[in-house]
């Protein structure tokens, strides 16, 4: 088993009434990509932000390899890169003037952050805007040069609140592999509310919700444990009693199989769906229920989402 690098110890914030995050307690463990999952305002970005030293909890700690990160020493900070989810570049300043800036800030001697400066430019496809200053540059090759920012003093931990936010799909698949080429010699922490991201990226996701953390597994535990293989979903529209049918085809599929009503939609979960279809339509003709659309496709982390909290990632 490897090495816990970084450990959440019953961490809770508040804002006024509103409990942002809510008793976290989570492990992260050297090499591994860990993805937080959860729906805009789920509390992502205020846990994260607590990870790295940059908010105080009200309640509870982090640990960055042993040691409290809050009023923690520089050292223990440096141990982990962070790339926000806001821009953050100062516009004047060329590409690689930044990095070396940036490094520096970290204490690292200023010849070794422009040799890694460099590295970075050219790893993230940005060395032929090396000399260029930040303004100048599209919106993609900020968030990229962002990303190399929170590389610059060589991080162990590598914390990226929506990394592919406000990507093309170029750029996106550029950084996406950019990204799992650091894990195992980095420990990578994302934040998402892109299931496909998670899912492809990350070898544990944390499902997040109202600032609690529902459930943390591998993708594939994660749908595995809401049964195994495909989805049938039979959307119903609007004002049509979903509640009516869902029962008596639960009944009929029998126990291996799970029938959930949400969204105007019914969603089946079965591991041989092909053969289950004719017994669904004859089922929803009996209610009298004419579907706008029958999908069938293999479960996703949207569904294990959708089983834990009746809704959708984006609503
Ligand atoms: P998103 O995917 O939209 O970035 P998130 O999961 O990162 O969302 P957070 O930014 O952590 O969510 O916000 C969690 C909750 O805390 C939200 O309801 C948000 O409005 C609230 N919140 C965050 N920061 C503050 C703040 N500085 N003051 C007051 N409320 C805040």
């Amino acid at each position: 088993m490897s090495e816990i690098v970084l450990r959440v110890e019953k961490l809770t914030k508040r804002y006024g009434s509103l409990v942002a995050v809510n008793n976290l307690s989570m492990e992260v463990r050297e090499g591994e990509v860990f993805g937080f999952l959860g729906p805009n305002g789920a509390g992502k970005t205020t846990s994260i932000s607590m990870m790295c030293g940059l908010l105080q909890p009200d309640s509870g700690r982090v640990l960055v390899h042993g040691a409290p990160i809050a009023g923690g020493s520089a050292d223990v900070r440096a141990r982990v890169g962070v790339c926000p989810q806001e821009v953050t570049l100062w516009g004047k300043l060329t590409c690689i003037e930044q990095l070396v800036f940036i490094g520096q800030m970290y204490g690292v001697a200023g010849r070794i952050a422009r040799e890694r400066g460099e590295r970075l430019l050219e790893e993230l496809d940005l060395i032929e805007k090396r000399n260029k200053q930040a303004h100048t540059l599209s919106g993609g090759m900020k968030r990229r040069l962002n990303l190399a920012m929170a590389l610059v003093h060589n991080p162990d931990i590598v914390v990226l609140d929506e990394a592919e936010a406000g990507l093309d799909p170029q750029s996106r698949v550029r950084v996406r592999e950019y990204i799992q080429s650091l894990a195992r010699s980095k420990t990578v922490i994302l934040t998402t509310h892109n299931m496909d991201e998670a899912e492809r990226i990350a070898d544990r996701v944390a499902i997040i919700d109202h600032g609690r953390l529902l459930v943390v597994d591998t993708p594939e535990v994660l749908k595995n444990s809401i049964g195994q293989g495909d989805v049938v979903e039979i959307v119903l529209g609007e004002g049509i009693e979903r509640t009516r049918c869902s029962a008596s085809l639960q009944e009929r599929l029998g126990e291996q199989t799970t029938v959930t009503a949400a969204n105007g939609t019914l969603t089946i979960h079965a591991r041989d769906a092909v053969n289950l279809l004719p017994a669904i339509i004859e089922e929803l003709n009996r209610a009298g229920l004419k579907p706008a659309g029958v999908h069938l496709r293999e479960s996703t982390l949207e569904d294990v989402f959708i089983h834990l909290t009746g809704r959708r990632l984006r609503e």
